[in-house]
């Protein structure tokens, strides 16, 4: 079979190159449909993926997104075995003329397809199980396996998933792409085949996340700078900003729970402390709202919040977090001014004098909701979330915040940039941060 250039293609990822595999195993991910093209809808699975790739301890290479055009697949699939040992495809499985995956791919790796009695029958059951009667012809194509395939049960679905091995090693797995029954047959079958198949060579990731907010990434970079951390080979670290805050990333090799690695992460972040220490909250789900929730339920405060621009958004959060009523009494949505004036006492000659979007404005807010919730602390938000409202001299993404703890005030005018989504989001979280910060500043 050594002439046919589709079966090359499989041998020639195969191959070890130079008489062996590098040590860290490759892994490319292939996610196949025209709506990911469309932009109608996001890989989610590319990125799930990924990320499963990553922890098991391969190093995810390349990812492709292709049409359901064989030439296409074909193309995407290609390269990823030329470049891979596991390639991950996801997509295109199903029953319909525009699913065209396993065709492509067995044609592409010269195997021929057989109907799979077994799986042929478990379709069967489960269409008559469902109420629909006898399979349709159409839906046997999903019985379809290459010659040599495992079959990759799919418990949340119908068409399987499938298993490729080359001799050499090489492994193509082709997965549906509805992201529940992809994630189920990759957990299920995926994951302990590859884990088994590639175990020595295994290389896992360990990740420990700082998060920051109340500082933009640039300035944050310029703070790390700063700071002249000697080189670590051991570590690397990235910035990932998005409307909440950056968050840093620290990576180390080795598997989480190791000491070497653990020492080496806690070094790394024991260095940074001090561009951080200013900006960073500690979440163990990675949410502001948790770590205001236990910073005030250490110090047995309780929270009241007035919101306009933000609609309720800090009390969402606040209230995302189970047994939040211990520390977190309520809040008003307060977006029309009589609101403003009948529930939180706001005097009307402020609104008419200084307008909604004021200092003095979010300071009555605040220590209005405080009052009558008989909370400890409240918290006080009033902007121009836009698009319209802006004007010159409180343009889209003005916002005020203001803070009532045991009758002092604190405000702060900020401008955010960016759409209506944006600017409540960043003005919520900065409210949230405000009073952190000023809770972190007594004891508890
Ligand atoms: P099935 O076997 O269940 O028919 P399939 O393999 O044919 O699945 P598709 O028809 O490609 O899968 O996609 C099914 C659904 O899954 C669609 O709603 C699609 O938007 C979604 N989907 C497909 N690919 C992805 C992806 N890469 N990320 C997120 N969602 C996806
Ligand atoms: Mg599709």
């Amino acid at each position: 079979m050594g002439g046919s250039p589709r079966a090359g293609a499989w041998r020639g990822a195969a191959a070890p190159v130079g008489g062996g595999f590098p040590p860290h195993p490759r892994a490319a991910i292939v996610s196949v449909g025209d709506e990911l093209l469309l932009g109608e809808t996001v890989d989610t699975n590319g990125t799930w993926l990924a990320r499963q790739l990553s922890d098991l301890g391969f190093r995810v290479v390349r990812r492709w997104v292709v049409g359901d055009v064989p030439g296409e697949i074909r193309k995407g699939v290609g390269e990823a075995l030329s470049t891979a040992e596991v390639v991950a495809v996801t997509g295109g499985l199903g029953p319909t003329p525009d699913d065209l995956t396993l065709p492509t791919v067995a044609g592409l790796l010269g195997l021929g397809l057989a109907l799979d009695t077994e799986v042929l029958s478990g379709l069967e059951a489960r269409f008559q199980a469902r109420g629909f009667g006898v399979l349709p012809e159409e839906a046997k194509a999903m019985a379809r396996v290459p010659e040599g395939a495992r079959v990759l049960a799919n418990t949340r679905g119908s068409a399987p998933g499938l298993a490729l091995e080359s001799g050499g090693g090489t492994v193509c797995v082709l997965l549906p792409g509805v992201p529940a029954e992809m994630k189920g047959i990759f957990r299920d079958e995926v994951a302990p085949l590859l884990r088994a198949r590639f175990s020595s060579r295994l290389e896992p990731v360990s990740h420990r996340v700082i998060h920051t907010t109340g500082i933009p990434e640039s300035l944050l970079a310029r703070e790390v700078a700063r700071l002249e951390l000697p080189a670590d080979p051991t570590v690397s670290m990235a910035f990932l900003p998005d409307l909440r805050g950056v968050r840093l990333r620290l990576t180390a090799r080795g598997r989480p729970g190791d000491p070497g690695v653990q020492e080496a992460l806690d070094r790394f972040e024991e260095r940074l402390e001090p561009a951080v220490a200013r900006f960073r909250y500690r979440s163990q789900v990675g949410d502001l709202a948790e770590s205001l929730g236990q910073a005030l339920l250490i110090r047995n405060q309780t929270l009241a919040t007035a919101e306009s621009c933000t609609g309720g958004l800090i009390a969402k959060r606040m209230t995302d977090h189970p047994g939040s009523s211990r520390y977190f009494l309520g809040g008003v949505v307060a977006y029309a001014n009589p609101v403003k004036e009948a529930l939180l006492g706001v005097d009307p000659v402020l609104l008419e004098e200084k307008g909604a979007v004021s200092r003095e404005v979010a300071e009555a807010m605040a220590s209005g909701v405080a009052a009558r919730f008989g909370a400890s602390a409240g918290l006080g938000i009033t902007g121009v979330a836009g698009p319209g409202g802006g004007t010159e001299l409180k343009p889209v993404g003005t916002v005020w915040i203001a803070l009532s703890v045991g009758g002092a005030v604190v405000s702060r005018r900020e401008f955010f940039t960016g759409p209506r989504e944006d600017v409540r989001e960043r003005g919520a979280q900065a409210a949230m941060a405000l009073l952190l910060r000023e809770l972190e500043g007594t004891e508890p």
